[in-house]
């Protein structure tokens, strides 16, 4: 076959149809950030233990420059004042699936696993993020994909393609042959034509375990997730089995920390539990059969727990519908169902550390923020659930110095809700104003004066 050398010709051609179609490449360029000062009637810092009044936020070129009503204005800043609102920095989800499209018919998710193509996929999980970021939720942990979607999902968000909450991916989230991360599971044996291995996330001994940790760095993970124990979701495993040695999960967890990744451990049963904490990982999402003795080494090692009650939630809400749950997943949801609440409580009282986390997917994606009131429904006080999605899962996710706060110095992720969150915590089911690093993408109000 002959090569053909793209000559003058051909650049010219490239020429022409960039000068034919600007907007389309407008498109996919950054935003301009430009400066502003948002007005409330109260902020939430992130940090403190109260609101304060009045709320004053200063951005220029992306970043909070101040807080407060001594902060120096820019000049030319456009002034938006939300009245009686309350300013807070712009939530954190620790815990999502955005390239998994929510369905209520079991059947067809696995229908549409294995026939959408991967472009459709990656257009879903666009969809998906757009909801996410019109919800309030400016950065999120997403643990676990398939086919490398999440990677490019991440990379379109940052290169403003499309928009969507900023994103921390970990390629495949990492597990034992038959376990809840061996997405094969319930499929007959060779139906993708050999049985899954590292470079799926699949693995067995302590080799495979860094070898896969090396492929996902090698292939864009910001952070490692392993399945510690078994699922709710998954056909053929029991939800609390511990499905990772102590060797495997301590080589998995070494090997990311050397490479500077943080680590999270799906886990369900305590015994895998606790052989995530030994290896040091740095949160258990989930933990819903957590046993004293488990919840007792995560506050000793400052382990966070990411509770995703939205999940039970959302498979509650399926239950109620007589929803078709295949029968191995029904008695399992329904054990988890059962025993998460009063873990969290036992959690919550020992002051183990708490991270937000949703697992979006599992429920309709956009109702990320009614995780607070979950958490505030089972004790927890208001201004410590807003800590949780915003300042703590900073911290767990290794951002504290970009995010999670409203200060001097960090990126502009802002959002406002009505009223006062803390007197009403479902008020943050109503974000009515998204930025993310000083683009506006979400208005609701519009109250502007300049
Ligand atoms: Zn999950």
């Amino acid at each position: 076959m002959m090569r053909k050398s793209y000559g003058l010709g051909m650049l010219a051609f490239f020429c022409a149809s960039f000068l034919a179609v600007p907007l389309a490449f407008a498109q996919a360029q950054k935003p301009v950030s430009k400066s502003y000062v948002l007005k409330a009637a109260r902020i939430f810092d992130g940090k403190s233990d109260a609101l304060v009044k009045p709320g004053l936020v200063v951005v220029a070129d992306g970043k909070i420059t101040g807080v407060g009503a001594s902060a120096a204005i820019p000049e030319g800043a456009e002034v938006i004042d939300f009245g009686d609102a309350t300013l807070l920095p712009g939530f954190i989800d620790a815990h999502t699936h955005l390239t998994s499209m929510y369905s209520e018919d079991y059947k067809q998710s696995a229908l549409n696993y294995l026939q959408k193509t991967i472009a459709e996929q990656a257009l879903d999980a666009s969809a998906n993020a757009r909801v996410t970021l019109m919800a309030g939720i400016t950065t999120v942990r997403d643990v676990g994909s398939s086919d490398f979607v999440d990677v490019g999902l991440r990379n379109a968000i940052r290169d403003h393609v499309v928009p969507g909450p900023r994103m921390l991916v970990c390629v495949h989230a990492l597990g034992a042959t038959g376990g809840h991360c061996d997405g094969s599971d319930g499929y007959r044996a060779g139906l993708f034509g050999h049985e899954a291995g590292p470079l799926e996330g699949v693995i067995n001994g302590p080799e495979q375990a860094r070898y896969a940790v090396r492929l996902d760095h090698k292939y864009g993970a910001d952070i490692i997730k392993v399945c510690a124990t078994g699922g709710v979701l998954s056909l053929t495993d029991d939800v609390d089995t511990p499905q990772l040695t102590q060797e495997e999960l301590n080589a998995i967890v070494d090997e990311a920390h050397a490479l500077r990744r943080k680590t999270a451990a799906h886990a369900h049963g305590a015994e895998g539990a606790k052989r995530a904490i030994r290896a040091s990982i740095d949160s258990i999402e989930h933990g819903t059969f957590l046993d004293d003795e488990a919840l007792d080494m995560m506050k000793q090692r400052g382990t966070y727990l990411v509770p995703t009650l939205m999940a039970p939630q959302g498979i509650q809400e399926q239950i109620d519908k007589g929803t078709y749950i295949p029968a191995p997943i029904l008695a399992k949801a329904k054990a988890a169902i059962a025993a998460g609440h009063q873990t969290f409580q036992r959690a919550l009282a020992k002051g183990v550390k708490i991270g937000l986390g949703t697992d979006a997917g599992v429920y309709e994606h956009g109702r990320n923020t009614e995780e607070f009131h979950q958490m505030v429904d089972l004790g927890m006080k208001p201004i410590d659930a807003l800590k949780a999605g915003t300042s703590a899962d900073a911290n767990l996710l290794g951002l504290a110095d970009k995010i999670g706060t409203l200060e001097a110095g960090k990126l502009a992720d802002v959002v406002a809700v009505p009223g006062d969150p803390v007197e009403n915590i479902r008020q943050t089911e109503h974000v009515f104003f998204v930025m993310k690093e000083g683009v506006i993408y979400k208005n609701d109000r519009g109250s502007a004066a300049h």
